[in-house]
């Protein structure tokens, strides 16, 4: 057999798997259809990191339970960035004040911990910014926010330094049962392996013959406000109403706000701002740095492991909470993949990411000792973020580097400011040609079909 492991897809989950296998002692690979790792993982993500009381379902709640107490120790440890802040969810009419209750009831039940029930009162001494109607809010103390796609690719990185081969720019085409393991059909091999745990989406495999999952989906506008934004939470806000609409206004890491509105409606840009004022307060147009449409995905998640014994696990249905479940789904598939093929852990396993730093967030004199070793951390490229050359190109060297512009947005936060790199998206083109050995034309976006720059003014060839 070429693997005892093919992880296929190298989004969260994928990479998650791909740690939790690489403390074993086996010969595992992981299939990526994109240029980079976690390139799927939204950009612009609610990143909140849930506690298990929102949930319907009584399992997917266990798994939130499970993720969240995770992601605090390996955040920590990953050095990933996290804050654990609490969240108020708001019932802003009588019955939603009855669904309310109804939650904490079942929230007490399935042994939640720092849930409280506060009345109207309490709500605004927590939050005093608020400008909606308060009947009732439920407090959970113990949900937070964190960088989705710095977890996935810290799990990417230390599976990498653990052994483990990632091949990117490979499409699965198809998965085949053999009389003993799989075959995996790609657009460039074909490998054998004895246990392929899927993440990708795709139903159409030949060895794809099970229940399809439910889809739910409905339309995501978030707004993303600069940090002078006067009405900022300490606590992620959300609401429940007799309508299906839902505003999240969530605290990000980087101390900007993001305000997020579920919809069915079909509805304006401007008739959401509206709405969002009712929630906040009205938003001076000059403090949003960015609107972003996304779906909001309320699948039923199905991790099937029917199949097992013969070698193959499932993992389908995009969930609005995956990020906060996947430590606890990588964990679980894992002990499902070693348990049947009867392998023992690693001794030579490192559990840790390699050094990076993020110089924005040091001191003067830390960030002095920095530069008189590498005076390329002493070169600020991104203004807007104050990031310096060396982080950018710590970012294209690292294990499982950036070899793409997001991948290097993604890495070190360049280009996110306001001026959404107008002013340095040439500068980091150039290094990430010098890095990489290529031609300024041949430097992507984050796919094969989205270059920077199409071709050089044929006048300047000769200088
Ligand atoms: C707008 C938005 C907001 C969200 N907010 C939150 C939140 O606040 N909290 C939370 O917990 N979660 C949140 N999530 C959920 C979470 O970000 C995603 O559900 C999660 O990233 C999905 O991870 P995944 O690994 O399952 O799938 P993906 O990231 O989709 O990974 C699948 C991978 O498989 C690859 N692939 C697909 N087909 C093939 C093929 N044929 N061959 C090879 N590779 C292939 C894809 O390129 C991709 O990299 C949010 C999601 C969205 C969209």
């Amino acid at each position: 057999m070429d693997y005892d492991v093919l992880v296929l897809g190298a989004g969260i989950i994928g990479c998650a798997a791909a740690y939790e296998l690489s403390k074993y002692n086996l010969n595992i690979a992981v299939i990526e259809q994109d240029y980079d790792i976690a390139d799927d993982v939204a950009l612009i993500n609610c990143a909140i990191v849930y506690d298990g009381c929102e949930c319907e379902d009584s399992l997917i709640s266990r798994l939130e339970v499970m993720g969240n107490s995770i992601i605090e120790k390996v955040a920590d440890k990953f050095n990933v960035n996290y804050k654990k802040c609490g969240h108020l969810i708001i019932a802003e009419d009588e019955k939603s004040k009855e669904k309310l209750e109804n939650m904490y009831n079942i929230s007490m039940s399935r042994g939640i911990k720092g849930i409280h029930l506060l009345d109207r009162d309490e709500v605004y001494k927590v939050e005093p910014n608020l400008n909606i109607n308060v009947k009732k809010a439920l407090y959970s103390e113990n949900t937070g926010i964190i960088c989705p796609y710095d977890l996935a690719i810290a799990y990417g990185e230390i599976a990498f330094d653990n052994g483990v081969n990632f091949k990117l720019q490979e499409k699965v085409l198809d998965i085949q049962k053999m009389s003993k393991g799989f075959r995996v059909i790609t657009n460039k091999n074909k490998f054998t392996c004895n246990t392929v745990l899927n993440t990708t989406p795709g139903e159409n495999y030949s060895i794809d013959s099970f229940n399809k999952v439910n889809k739910s989906i409905s339309n995501l506008r978030y707004f993303l406000l600069e940090k002078e934004f006067s009405g900022n939470f300490q606590n992620i806000i959300s609401t429940l109403n007799e309508s299906e609409d839902k505003m999240y206004a969530i605290p990000s890491i980087e101390g900007v706000s993001i305000i997020a509105m579920k919809t069915n409606e079909n509805i304006t840009c401007e008739e959401s701002i509206k709405k969002i004022g009712n929630f906040i307060g009205n938003i001076d147009e000059e403090c949003i740095n960015t609107v972003y449409e996304s779906s909001f995905y309320n699948d039923s998640l199905m991790i099937d492991d029917s199949l097992i014994d013969n070698g193959y696990i499932k993992i389908t249905g995009k969930n609005y909470n995956q990020v906060t479940t996947t430590p606890a789904i990588g964990k679980i598939v894992c002990d499902s993949i070693v348990s049947n093929l009867n392998c023992v852990l690693k001794k030579d396993f490192v559990d840790k990411r390699r050094e990076f730093y993020r110089f924005r967030s040091l001191s003067n004199d830390e960030r002095n000792k920095i530069i008189k070793l590498n005076p390329k951390y002493g070169k600020i490229i991104c203004n807007c973020q104050k990031i310096s050359e060396g982080e950018i190109i710590d970012s294209i060297r690292r294990p499982l580097g950036a070899r793409t512009i997001e991948g290097i947005k993604r890495r070190t936060g360049v280009a996110f400011g306001s001026c959404m790199g107008s002013q340095c998206l040439s500068k980091i083109s150039s290094i990430l040609a010098r890095e990489t050995d290529k031609k300024i034309t041949d430097i992507v976006q984050d796919s094969k079909n989205s270059k920077i720059m199409l071709s050089r003014i044929k006048e300047f060839d000769d200088i």
